[in-house]
């Protein structure tokens, strides 16, 4: 399907129903699968035939998004995983264990920052947190002998930096390691990392893919681009004596990360997606290329119009010309960014909560990134324990506002914020 322009590939990729066959992608609510032989079923175990044999490790449902998305994300495999914990988890320990080294921006979704600051600190990997913006030789001072990999997030939630994606690729493979970017925010539609040079791609597929709020999932995506042989990567290109001494780069080839990450953590690690949620993120996907579009351009028609409101104190979206990132978001998401804006309101954080309280089509919600305009309050809910000043610190201003912009008509969602407005002197 490779000639197929990525809104058709939305639709159509991942699943083709034979004669008399379902025309919808059925949900195969089956954990296992019958054989009439035990041979087949031992070169099943030997990945020397194909075929499904627990859920676990892969799914006829699961399967069929994973191939959608990698046809989205123009990688050689994907992984689907429960979450998008597990999705940035697993394409970490894929490479990068006890005693070994990563660098990560900064400017990632705190969820993140905590699994890599604090849990794979515990397990042994050290993370040296970097600063996107740095010019090369500063970043350059981040690696170390023992450095596994880069890590960033093409548009980041909630800061909405966005990366150099050309500069990170580059420095990483100087260095002789993959970048590994979290897609999350952009989604192919509007950026697709591997073509400017990052090696692996994940997703909260809980967010836009999924795009209704209704099912939490990952995905890993594999460009299929990087060297592994290089020597820097035993556990890729030396026999894996838990898997009968395969050695993943001469068995698989292009795919040996993606392959590797399925059959030896997933099957240890156990975090994959049910069929049921990945029914529900194929039918997200199928619509994933009309409701960016009008993420976009409600996010940004909301966004010009804060900005001449004169009670707001700023406006953060990179889809502005007055915004920081606003070239570099041309660059890499030249059809818009995300649905995701951030603002302050004059008055501080009483007068953020008074606004964010008389919303009526915007609901507080912690989630962002579905079809339904929410808000939150950092500095009154989730860094509710931070004083005015550790919040500075954190980048998080105690009056943002973060908003995540729906698909409802744009003058629904102006209105609300204009009535909500009346109420903040
Ligand atoms: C939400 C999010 C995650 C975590 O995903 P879950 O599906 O909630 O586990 C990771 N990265 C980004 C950018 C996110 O927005």
């Amino acid at each position: 399907m490779n000639n197929y322009h990525i809104n058709t590939k939305c639709i159509q990729e991942g699943y083709e129903a034979k004669n008399g066959e379902p025309r919808v992608l059925p949900i195969y609510q089956s954990t296992t699968y019958r054989y009439e032989s035990s041979e087949h079923v031992g070169k099943l175990f030997d990945l020397e035939a194909e075929g499904f044999f627990y859920t676990r490790l892969a799914n006829p449902t699961v399967d069929s998004v994973e191939k959608k998305i990698a046809a989205l994300e123009g990688g050689v495999g994907a992984m689907c995983t429960s979450s998008g914990q597990a999705a940035s988890m697993i394409a970490i320990l894929n490479i990068c264990g006890s005693g070994d080294h990563m660098i990560a921006s900064a400017a990632i979704y705190g969820g993140t920052t905590n699994l890599f600051a604090v849990t794979l600190k515990k397990l042994g990997v050290e993370v040296t947190f970097v600063n996107p913006d740095a010019d090369v030789e500063e970043l350059q001072k981040a690696f170390k002998e023992n450095t596994k990999l880069v890590f960033a997030e093409t548009l980041a939630n909630p800061a909405l930096v966005v990366t150099d994606l050309e500069k990170f690729a580059n420095l990483a493979h100087k260095n002789g390691v993959p970048l590994i970017v979290d897609n999350t925010f952009a989604t192919p539609i509007n950026c697709r990392p591997i073509e400017f040079g990052a090696d692996i791609v994940i997703h909260s597929t809980s967010k836009y893919m999924d795009g209704h709020a209704v099912a939490l999932g990952g995905v890993i995506v594999d460009g299929g681009n990087f060297n592994w042989d290089n020597g820097k990567f035993p556990g890729l290109s030396t026999p894996d004596e838990s898997y009968h001494g395969m050695v993943y780069t001469k068995a698989c080839g292009r795919s040996a990360y993606i392959v590797k990450a399925r059959v030896q953590l997933m099957r240890d690690m156990g975090s994959s997606p049910s069929p049921n949620n990945a029914f529900l993120l194929n039918l997200g996907l199928e619509t994933l290329h009309l409701r960016m579009e009008r993420h976009c351009s409600n996010a940004l028609a909301v966004a010009k119009w804060l900005e001449t409101n004169d009670k707001i104190a700023w406006v953060n979206y990179p889809g502005l010309e007055s915004n920081k990132y606003y070239s570099l978001a041309k660059k890499y998401m030249p059809n818009g960014t995300c649905g995701v804006i951030s603002f302050g309101v004059k008055g501080g954080r009483e007068n953020a909560v008074k606004l964010m309280d008389n919303l009526k089509l915007a609901a507080i919600v912690v989630h962002v990134a579905d079809a339904r305009t929410s808000v939150l309050h950092p500095a009154s809910t989730t860094h509710r324990q931070l004083t005015d000043e550790q919040l500075v610190e954190a980048g998080v201003a105690p009056d943002l506002i973060r908003m995540s912009i729906g698909i409802e008509h744009v003058d629904d969602i102006i209105a609300d914020l204009e009535q909500a407005l009346t109420q903040v002197q």
